[in-house]
């Protein structure tokens, strides 16, 4: 009996790093549990669960929502949006920060539900149109596949109802990671939205090349170090992202709550210190990972 379990044991370790290169895992609690939407400017309004960000930005043309997050997240998503009175089908548009399947999973279902556009970075559209098949990091990581009905380039403009807002293409996370930003009134004053699409180097993500062993896709260094570039001169007052643990969301939800109002979301210098922290992130694990390449592999 101890021999078969040793056996399982070794047989499950050995099943470890394969596992890790193919998945992203299962959904983590915070990224399921539901909290009541809020609204964070006068026309931003929280609809996501207590991790996993979705943005619903309200025009006089309907409405843009932002991440569809996993697969089970539609119904938690949906009854966001009606708790604010809000109605499903006024939704036009579907945006997403990064093809993964913890913010794009839900977008078929989500675009059958309430008949919106789906508009996404040319350089995740293989991903979102494969399910996620055709991921670099994690094509066992499958969902629904979703058609895209607008092809996004870097600097392109989404407009509904006057509201505006730009794509910026930060790759590194995934090719065609997005991060937007859009005016947005706070208490009627016009305020600089950023809503970072991500900026982490995953656990088995390759930044160099090594022999017998590719960077996880050709240029994804260069992709970080403009990605950062890019981040580092937006202009942000109302600091915003794919998660909500980026910008210390349940944190500031307090402060709103306990009469801040959206004042709360007004944090220019988080914004710049988290940026500044990730990109240090990114450089100590490029340089790890040159040394650890040495002599034979190649940065650039
Ligand atoms: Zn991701």
């Amino acid at each position: 009996m101890k021999r078969i379990w040793l056996l399982v044991a070794i047989w499950t370790m050995s099943l470890g790093p394969v596992a890790a290169a193919q998945n992203y895992g299962s959904a983590r609690p915070e990224w399921t549990t539901a909290i009541e939407p809020f609204r964070i400017t006068d026309n931003i309004y929280y609809v996501g669960s207590k991790d996993l960000a979705a943005y619903l930005i309200v025009t006089s043309a309907g409405d843009i929502l932002i991440n569809s997050n996993l697969v089970s997240s539609p119904p938690q998503i949906l009854a966001s949006i009606r708790k604010l009175g809000m109605k499903p089908s006024d939704v036009k548009i579907l945006l997403i920060s990064h093809a993964h399947f913890d913010h794009d999973a839900g977008s078929a279902e989500l675009k059958r539900a309430a008949g919106a556009k789906y508009m996404v970075m040319d350089a995740d559209v293989a991903v979102v149109e494969s399910g996620g098949g055709k991921d670099f990091a994690y094509p066992g990581d499958r969902y629904p596949a979703a058609k895209v009905d607008r092809v996004l380039h870097d600097g392109d403009e989404v407009n509904l109802g006057g509201v505006v807002l730009t794509a910026h293409k930060t790759a590194g996370h995934t090719r065609g990671c997005t991060t937007w930003t859009l005016k947005s009134p706070v208490n009627g004053t016009p305020r600089d939205v950023v809503i970072a699409g991500s900026w982490n180097v995953n656990d088995g993500f390759r930044l160099v090349d090594r022999p017998g062993k590719r960077a996880s896709y050709p240029g994804i260094a260069q992709g970080y170090e403009h990605t950062f570039a890019v981040l580092r001169a937006l202009k942000c007052d109302v600091f915003l992202g794919a998660h909500g643990s980026y910008f210390n969301m349940l944190e500031k939800l307090d402060k709103a709550k306990a009469g801040a109002g959206e004042a709360a979301w007004i944090d220019p210098d988080g914004y710049k210190a988290a940026v500044e922290e990730r990109q240090r992130a990114f450089e100590t694990e490029w340089k790890r990972q040159r040394d650890a390449a040495g002599a034979t592999g190649s940065s650039h």
